[in-house]
């Protein structure tokens, strides 16, 4: 069984967590990091030879072409994570269109390649936004992981299909991979915890993670999905002290031990790129297993 690797290229102070107190616009006053981290996680997924999915947030495109470029020679897919990393719900249509015409205009043109994969800021596809596939759809994306099937604060649809399906919405069909969960029971009741990387990855032992992507393949014959920020590699980037914190809490969790978590998982587990992973469900809406939306103008086949 294979699954996807996927990383949200974006830096330190571009993170919701720290939205309240790093406006969009003073972006470029920090020290920029990015560039670095991917390049080690680059030289670390030669090393595996694994192929992966970057979704690439557009600002740190504009301003560094050179690593869209590098990221595709290694062989890798680049696809799409906005430009401005503000959550969907909160920007609206028109705004949340703006946004992913340029960002995927922007990488198209600088890797001179299609862009068919889309991640949103945060996972802030919610019941609130779905009218957001109806637009990815109308944009040209082919494919979303945007949907985290657990309950947060800030994101989450609990009782969304966790594995990949189509969603039919007014504009078309599009492909979701859902982030991964463990569906577990508690007393009774069932819940979806979340184990897909990212804080969860810091957070968990490494070998819970992989019991879980275990039984998601063996048990329940389906794939997986990871996700790594590069900054989330980065245990010496500048610190955000005026940042709350229960912010603070989240996004400097266990960064010293990121990388050999990754390692174990890539020693363990065979990966791809979304786009290769979709491919084995076949061209055709008909072959997808479906998601369920009671939404906006979306709902499942
Ligand atoms: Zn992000």
């Amino acid at each position: 069984m294979i699954n996807a690797l996927t990383i949200d290229v974006e830096d330190y102070f571009q993170v919701t967590a720290f939205e309240n107190c790093i406006r969009p616009d003073d972006w470029g006053y920090y020290p920029l990091r990015v560039a670095g981290n991917t390049l080690r996680i680059l030289d670390i997924l030669d090393e595996w030879s694994v192929k992966a999915t970057f979704f690439i947030l557009g600002w740190v495109a504009e301003k560094m072409p050179a690593l869209v470029r590098e990221i595709q020679k290694r062989g890798h897919e680049i696809a799409c994570h906005g430009y401005n990393h503000q959550l969907i719900y909160r920007i609206g249509r028109n705004e949340f269109r703006k946004d992913i015409r340029k960002a995927k205009h922007l990488i198209e043109d600088i890797g001179g390649a299609r862009v068919c994969g889309y991640r949103a800021p945060s996972y802030s596809i919610t019941k609130k936004s779905l009218w957001a596939l109806d637009i990815l759809v109308e944009e040209g994306f082919d494919y979303d992981s945007s949907i985290f099937p657990i309950k947060h604060d800030i994101y989450g649809i609990p009782d969304v299909n966790r594995f990949v399906g189509a969603i039919r919405t007014a504009a078309g069909t599009i492909l979701e991979f859902p982030l991964s969960t463990l569906r577990i029971k508690v007393a009774n009741l069932e819940y979806n915890l979340p184990v897909a990387g990212g804080g969860y990855l810091r957070l968990l032992p490494v070998w819970f993670i992989k019991q879980a992507l275990n039984h998601i393949n063996r048990c329940e014959r389906q794939s997986a999905v990871i996700y790594f920020h590069p900054w989330e590699i980065d245990p010496k980037q500048p610190r955000i002290k005026n940042a709350p914190l229960k912010s603070r809490l989240r996004h400097y969790l266990n960064l010293d031990k990121t990388t050999l978590k990754i390692k174990y998982l890539l020693h363990h587990f065979q990966f791809s790129p979304m786009s290769d992973v979709l491919k084995a469900f076949g061209p055709g809406a008909g072959n997808h297993a479906t998601i369920d939306l009671e939404s906006s103008g979306s709902a499942g086949i």
